[in-house]
């Protein structure tokens, strides 16, 4: 129903450098306790849409210049990210974002920089060793040393490490083989049953995304051009036609 949702963006355009238009009026919503995706091939905004969530577009010279955000009701365009991730909005960023020369478990504390008590970060700790058992046996490993795979798990195990409500997962598939994708997505779904993270995900694999999410928005130049239910996206001929096999 609407009174569950958590996230609202509404009508947004986002300017980059001051000329260029990105988002043209772009509106999404996200229930509570769900996974929704944000699909759309390469440049379509999905990136950008997220920035705008999380207030990341400052260090890109972009700004919103229209429409609004709310989460669970306020007001969020002028919060930092630290602000974010303490009401628990967390951004896992495209690409994989992991220091390279801290070890897996040193990345993943430093997503616990929130949180203060000591017990807390163990706790947390403990849980994203439990959800991403690879982690743990690699936690004294150099993350440079890690996969592709490893790497995408550390980022979001770092998310995790804040107590997050609220994911946004940029691509997590990018560069990974598709039984390590597959991997990741399980995981997601588990972290959302379980631990009632609401995700939302940007992906070009429209497969894999609709395979996970419970509801998925297209994008293309700027706009949603499509929505509905996970399943009826995939269902669906033109979506079928144009976004299955991408990604
Ligand atoms: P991708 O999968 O490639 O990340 P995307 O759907 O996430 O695609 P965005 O990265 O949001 O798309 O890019 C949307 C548009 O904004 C593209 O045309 C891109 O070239 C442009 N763009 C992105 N970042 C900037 C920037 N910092 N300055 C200017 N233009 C930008």
């Amino acid at each position: 129903s609407a009174n569950n949702i958590v996230l609202n963006v509404n009508g947004i355009e986002v300017i980059y450098n001051h000329v260029i238009l990105v988002l043209k009026g772009v509106s999404l919503s996200v229930p509570e306790g769900r996974i929704v995706s944000l699909l759309g091939g390469n440049g379509a905004g999905k990136t950008t849409t997220l920035r705008a969530i999380s207030n990341l577009l400052q260090g890109e010279r972009g700004e919103v210049t229209k429409g609004s955000i709310e989460f669970r009701g306020e007001r969020i365009e002028n919060l930092t990210p630290a602000d974010l991730v303490k009401r628990g909005v967390v951004q896992v960023m495209e690409g994989r974002h992991c220091f390279a020369h801290l070890t897996i478990e040193e990345n993943l504390l430093t997503g616990s920089y929130t949180r203060s008590s000591k017990g807390e970060i163990e706790a947390n700790l403990e849980k994203v060793y439990n959800y991403f058992p690879r982690l743990k046996t690699r936690r004294t490993s150099q993350a440079a040393y890690t996969s592709g795979g490893e790497q995408q798990m550390c980022a979001i195990g770092r998310a995790i490490m804040a107590s997050p409500n609220m994911v946004l997962l940029d691509e997590p598939s990018m560069g990974l083989a598709p039984q390590i994708v597959e991997e990741v997505f399980n995981i997601v779904k588990d972290l959302n049953e379980k631990e009632k993270v609401t995700f939302l995900i940007a992906e070009q694999n429209t497969n894999m995304a609709l395979k996970y999410a419970d509801y998925g928005y297209i994008m293309e130049s700027g706009r949603i051009v499509m929505d509905g239910a996970a399943s009826d996206l995939a269902n669906n001929e033109d979506v079928k036609e144009f976004y299955l096999g991408m990604g």
